[in-house]
């Protein structure tokens, strides 16, 4: 299945042969794939794949749509209640500051290498990095280090990176000063700017640069401006919105609006944005967001974990909503474990089943597709699926693993998102690269020995 020769210009030709692949329409059997670099170039169906070397179940990755790669190292640590009892979002925010100020670029690329490597194993390939500790805190001189450091995770990897450079510059909608610990990382938007414009010439094949704003609270109105101006060129626009009923309010006071309608009704949000969590929303808000064209970002296991709140899930697909996943904190990497979140968090609530089948009938294959959908956007990709000229980024399911076995084309991807966690990902590939081979990233270990170093130095977290 796996063939390697040379074009004439002396580009690496590969082929590939899958018994099955998820293409545009559909599983189709008996599938090559011939490769030129990290691109697809030809797509042929129903070929002879009668050798033993012909991979399993061939799908398009996911894009992991909202990345905290630092916070990989909280995870598990603020499980436990504090003295005081009232433990919520702002309390775990306090934990995950103290940790912001500890984590020097050197730390940072290595707890970010073991979150990437993390989502290659189970099936996201690509990211985007929502990245606002533009400062190293044990080294004050250095300029971008923090985005280096990102930057090499992701291509040490192997996974497709859309940096995200997050503006962050004040406490709240009344308190234009950071807090002390906020000014670790905080900065002018002119200086956030002139950030921007230097990462925005290393973008290469498998970096795409994009903007953001951290929040409204965190963002003045004027800046913000100047932000979504970069944005109007269509680049990736990220922040975050209406995570907490307490943001909620506080815009409500200050500005006079809910965040989501404030912000439709002030800026030219379109496809290229993504408003990321967007919990607590209205009736007007949920079709008003619809009806924009830009992607929610949702993060379900983060929000769980956070407490945050349900996302309208229903509502926002009836009226036409795009959607995206994310793992946000890294409390759990797992595509499938977020669709499958997504959708029990609705039928919890609404005491009934199939609540995302609105396209079509399987909730698995309709999650699926959506989010792929919605990744694409959210991470600045054109062409994403099985297709010539698409990037040649997959994820190769086992075809022998019991989880799949006795199932059709129409009920694979129900299995893999409902049937439970140790997924059957036996490869996956980035630009043309194997990245994940027999079940394990190809530098695992060296990716767990510096993460496990790194930890060691942080000290105490918990
Ligand atoms: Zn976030």
């Amino acid at each position: 299945g796996l063939t390697c020769i040379y074009n004439l210009m002396g580009t690496r030709m590969t082929t590939l042969l899958a018994r099955k692949a998820l293409l545009p329409d559909g599983w189709t059997d008996n599938v090559r794939l011939t490769l030129d670099g990290g691109r697809i170039s030809t797509v042929e169906s129903g070929v002879d794949c009668g050798d033993d070397e012909a991979l399993g179940y061939l799908m398009p990755g996911l894009c992991n749509a909202h990345s905290h790669a630092f916070q990989r190292a909280l995870a598990g640590h603020t499980e436990q209640r504090s003295p005081a009892g009232r433990d919520n979002f702002w309390s775990w925010r306090e934990r995950m500051y103290e940790l912001a100020g500890r984590v020097s670029a050197e730390a940072l690329t290595a707890i970010a290498r073991q979150a990437y490597c993390e989502m290659l194993r189970s099936g996201y390939t690509s990211v985007a990095e929502f990245h606002y500790l533009h400062r190293d805190p044990t080294d004050s001189d250095a300029t971008d280090t923090m985005f280096e450091a990102i930057a090499t995770a992701a291509r040490d990897s192997g996974i497709r990176l859309t940096y995200v450079p997050v503006h962050y510059e004040r406490a709240g909608f009344e308190d234009p000063e950071p807090t002390s610990r906020q000014a670790t990382f905080a900065m002018t938007v002119d200086e956030f700017l002139r950030h921007v414009e230097r990462v925005s010439s290393k973008s290469d094949d498998t970096l795409t640069i994009g903007i953001g704003a951290h929040s409204l609270r965190a963002v003045s109105r004027d800046s913000l401006e100047r932000i979504a101006e970069v944005a109007a060129t269509g680049i990736p626009m990220h922040l975050h919105i209406a995570e907490q009923q307490r943001e909620v309010k506080q815009c409500f006071t200050s500005y006079g609006r809910r965040p989501v309608r404030w912000l439709l009704e002030n800026f030219d949000v379109r496809d290229n944005w993504s408003l990321v969590h967007a919990t607590h929303m209205d009736d007007e808000e949920i079709v008003a967001l619809a009806n924009s064209g830009a992607v929610a970002v949702l993060c379900p296991s983060t929000e769980a974990n956070l407490g945050d709140g349900l996302f309208p899930l229903h509502r926002y697909l009836t009226a036409g909503g795009r959607i995206a996943i994310g793992s946000d904190s890294h409390i759990s990497i797992n595509p499938f474990e977020e669709l499958r979140w997504l959708e029990y968090g609705q039928r919890l609530v609404s005491q009934s089943r199939n609540i995302a089948s609105l396209r079509e009938s399987h909730v698995g294959s309709e999650l699926f597709s959506r989010v792929h959908e919605g990744g694409a956007l959210a991470s600045g990709q054109s062409a994403v699926g099985i297709e010539t000229g698409a990037p040649a980024d997959f994820v190769v399911l086992n075809d022998e693993d019991p989880m799949l076995a006795g199932h059709n084309d129409d009920s694979r991807l129900d299995a893999l998102v409902f049937s439970g966690y140790p997924f059957p990902v036996e490869r996956v590939m980035v630009d043309g690269k194997w990245c994940v081979v027999d079940a394990a990233h190809v530098d695992r270990d060296r990716a767990r020995t510096e993460f496990a170093a790194t930890l060691e130095t942080l000290g105490s977290l918990s």
